[in-house]
């Protein structure tokens, strides 16, 4: 059912026919803005959706299949243009006290030799606002306040298993043990794994397998002393060690490495440790990477075979639309997975108010608009994991080469550029 672009093709022609099509006014259901909006998920699409339409008077419900709100994950980069809707939201004074302010991110090849850096105040001035590195965990709690002090009611042990809609408009989410409820929207912020709405929307839901496997790690160490401004970027033969520092004892990690199969390893991942999975790493690269592998506890290290979805052209069906990673998961290396999912939220919700619930204009205007930024997105973070998790030396020694001779100050304007796009200007 999805017009699904892959291999991916021609997505500039497909945003223009999605742009003739969003002039199209079907006129009917206005009265859903009055409606119960059901959001499914608590996680950075779910809650932020739910907190910008709750400030502007909708009655929004979320359902979580967890039964709480978990910590899994490490880290996240909130750049500028995230920061922006966090402002919208009330609560970028409480993330900038909870984050580091990275300066620069550093890339470094696997033995040491600077591969160059881009400057992220080039970035934060363009756009107007400061990136900030926080903790999952702390950036989780400071939505679920926000959420409380709206009073939005969230569901939790409510596992979706299916939508279907009735013949009167309503659109009905079953849950796994046998609940059901009905809505006037569905917003399906289910993620990328398994998102009920994407089947819903599209029939299928299978995410694509990228090739490479991610261990994140959050590393909390007195005895440590990180450089509190810069993200070190580390590049090697098929691998990669990434370290983001929150403040001077308190970093988050990542190391990646190519994997074409994901049956060999899942295997391996049950049966040792972290620690004997990331043993390469703390041989053959920098001590510092073996330094803050040793220093994090395998109960902070988390492992991830990293998959994405092909861009498609349809993120909605009837009063069900799908955002955050269920529309368009992007790969870890776009940076950008968790803020695109913050500009949906804001997007749909200037969307809603602006067509007065007329839900076909609101749904087919809000896709055409985000599809171009977030496919462009999805494409440039498969672009690099292509080159980063590259197997061969010479192509890994040539993209080392190219980088000493980048122009970085030029990457940072064309970042920013990007980023910055369908967001009003900062003041
Ligand atoms: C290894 C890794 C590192 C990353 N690092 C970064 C980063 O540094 N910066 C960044 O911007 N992005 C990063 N991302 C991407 C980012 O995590 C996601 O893009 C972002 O979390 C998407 O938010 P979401 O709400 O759409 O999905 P999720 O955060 O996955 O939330 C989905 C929610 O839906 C719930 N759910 C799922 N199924 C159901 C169901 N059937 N019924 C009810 N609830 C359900 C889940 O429990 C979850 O709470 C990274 C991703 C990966 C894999």
């Amino acid at each position: 059912m999805c017009r699904e672009l892959s291999p991916f093709t021609g997505w500039r022609d497909k945003f223009q026919e999605l742009q003739v099509l969003a002039g199209y006014t079907s006129g009917v259901m206005k009265e859903n803005l009055k409606m119960k909006i059901v959001i499914l998920g608590a996680g950075v699409a779910g809650v932020s959706t739910a907190i910008l339409l709750k400030q502007r008077g909708m009655d929004v419900h979320v359902y979580e299949r967890r039964t709480a709100v978990t910590n899994i994950g490490a880290g996240i980069v909130i750049w500028p243009n995230a920061a922006w809707v966090l402002d919208q939201m009330g609560i970028l004074p409480a993330m900038q006290a909870a984050s580091g302010q990275p300066q620069k991110m550093q890339r470094w090849s696997q033995t040491g030799e600077d591969l160059g850096a881009i400057n992220i105040q080039t970035i934060n001035q363009e756009i107007g606002y400061a990136s900030l590195a926080i903790l999952r965990s702390d950036f989780q709690n400071i939505m679920m306040d926000r959420m409380t002090a709206l009073d939005i009611p969230i569901h939790y042990h409510h596992a979706a298993s299916s939508i279907s809609t009735t013949d009167d408009g309503k659109a009905v989410v079953q849950f796994l043990d046998g609940r059901q409820i009905d809505a006037g929207i569905i917003i399906g912020a289910d993620g990328r794994m398994a998102s009920c709405a994407r089947r819903f929307v599209c029939g299928d839901n299978t995410p694509v397998y990228q090739g490479f496997i991610n261990w994140v790690g959050v590393c909390e160490n007195m005895d440590l002393q990180f450089d509190p401004v810069t993200i070190a970027d580390y590049w090697g033969v098929g691998e990669r060690f990434g370290i983001v520092p929150v403040n001077q004892h308190l970093a988050y990690w990542a190391a990646g490495r190519a994997s074409a199969s994901i049956s060999q390893d899942r295997h391996a991942a049950h049966s040792v440790a972290h620690s004997a999975d990331l043993a390469s790493f703390m041989q053959d690269w920098p001590q510092v990477v073996s330094t803050i592998i040793r220093a994090t506890p395998d109960s902070r290290i988390n492992k991830i075979f990293v998959h994405d979805h092909h861009p498609t052209t349809t993120w909605h069906r009837q009063n069900v639309l799908m955002i955050g990673d269920a529309a368009h998961a992007s790969l870890p290396t776009s940076g950008q997975g968790a803020c695109q999912a913050l500009e949906d939220a804001w997007h749909l919700a200037e969307s809603l108010a602006k067509h007065d619930g007329d839900l076909e204009q609101t749904f087919s205007q809000f896709t055409a608009l985000r599809f171009a930024k977030t496919t462009g997105i999805t494409m440039a973070g498969r672009g690099l994991a292509s080159s980063i998790f590259n197997m061969d030396p010479q192509f890994c020694a040539g993209r080392n080469d190219q980088s000493k001779t980048t122009d970085y100050h030029a990457v940072a304007l064309a970042m920013a550029n990007g980023w910055s796009q369908h967001l009003p200007k900062a003041a």
